[in-house]
């Protein structure tokens, strides 16, 4: 079996380090803004803490102005009471009565308003408990998500510092002219290097002219035609007749039947290659989907009636079945992203899966030539 060569190895661990560095810093980038969205929630409601205290202040005044005015009012009262005593005529007595008429409805109109307040003060006093709360429950979170965001930080500072040692020492292995190139690609295409599966670039998915790949496969150093990525084909994939059952021996299949299963799309709409994961309970199926390179969720989690095949037939197109058998409780704690170990666990199975297809492919090509067109 040939062998790759080892600026490719090289270009291969470069693309890989640039990845990592990418996602690195589009990490650290992303993680203050989860913190200032919750200190943004975090001045609402201490804006609306202070205005339910100025409120309460507020009424609090009024209700002292209230009952001053009230004191007063019983003050005159008992003043007209006095002079009412020494009044000489009938008209004046009269006149007396009247202001002390008056002064009681006005007392009654102050009394009125005082209710009024301690009904709206109990309101106002809720208002102010539930704020206190929820502040004080904002701000513990606020202070928990700056230590993750702080220790994840320095965490991808550290990873970070150690990928660009790897880019460095990979970049001095490579010749100038050729990193060059790949520079360029990939600045205008996102990648730089690209492999060759089933005779297509896998960078753009347009197939290769038999010659191109013949060159590609000796180890020639060959640019995509169409894309302009650098093209590699990886010969350990290439499971000779005689091997193919060793492979398929090596690894375990996935039950047809089972409840959670595993899946890879090379072509995922809008994502591209992505692993998909589904699991069926209660009559229903939901499913997740990983970014096959990173292990980033994409999206929410979905559920559908019945069970997964039925539910998702439309993710299943061209999707090949892997080995998984982790539970929803597993991934509902992995959050956002596969775990390393998950995410290698699915690449290898992948890698294998493909080799259990191009030595089961081979094979046929020995058995049956013709049947052969792809
Ligand atoms: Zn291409």
């Amino acid at each position: 079996m040939e062998e790759m060569s080892p600026e490719i190895e090289h270009l291969i661990s470069l693309q890989r380090t640039d990845r990592e560095i990418q996602r690195l810093q589009l990490e650290i980038a992303e993680l203050p803004k989860r913190v200032a969205v919750i200190e943004e929630k975090l001045a609402g409601t201490k804006a609306g803490l202070e205005k339910a205290r100025a409120t309460i202040k507020t009424d609090e005044a009024a209700r002292r102005k209230y009952e001053t005015a009230i004191t007063d009012l019983r003050g005159k009262i008992s003043k007209y009471r006095d002079q009412s005593l020494d009044v000489k005529t009938n008209e004046q007595y009269k006149a007396l009565l009247h202001e002390i008429q008056f002064a009681e409805q006005e007392i009654s109109a102050n009394e009125d308003k005082i209710l009024e307040l301690m009904v709206n003060a109990e309101v106002r006093e809720k208002q102010v408990k539930a704020a206190e709360a929820e502040l004080k429950e904002e701000t513990a979170e606020i202070e928990k998500e700056k230590v993750i965001a702080r220790e994840r930080t320095a965490q991808d500072e550290k990873e970070l510092t150690e990928w660009n040692a790897k880019r460095d020492t990979a970049r001095a292995a490579v010749d100038p002219d050729l990193l060059r190139h790949y520079d360029r690609v990939l600045k205008f295409r996102g990648s730089g290097i690209a492999e060759v599966l089933d005779h297509k670039c896998t960078g753009c998915s347009v197939k290769l002219r038999p010659q191109t790949f013949n060159e590609v496969r000796s180890g020639k150093m060959i640019y995509c035609d169409s894309c302009q990525r650098i093209l590699y084909y990886d010969p350990s994939k290439e499971a000779p007749v005689g091997e193919a059952e060793k492979t398929a021996r090596r690894r375990h299949h996935p039950k047809i039947d089972a409840s959670h299963a595993w899946y890879y799309r090379g072509d995922y709409p809008d994502h591209g290659e992505v692993f998909l994961s589904f699991s069926n309970a209660d009559g229903s199926a939901s499913r997740r989907i990983y970014d096959a390179a990173s292990g980033r969720r994409l999206g929410d989690m979905l559920i559908r009636e019945g069970a997964y095949r039925q539910g998702f037939p439309e993710d299943l197109n061209d999707s090949i079945r892997l080995n998984g058998n982790w539970t929803d409780a597993d991934q509902d704690e992995w959050g956002d992203e596969l775990p390393t170990h998950v995410l290698d666990v699915l690449q290898r199975d992948l890698d294998l899966a493909r080799a259990e297809a191009a030595a089961h492919h081979a094979k046929e090509t020995v058995t049956a030539p013709s049947s052969v067109a792809s």
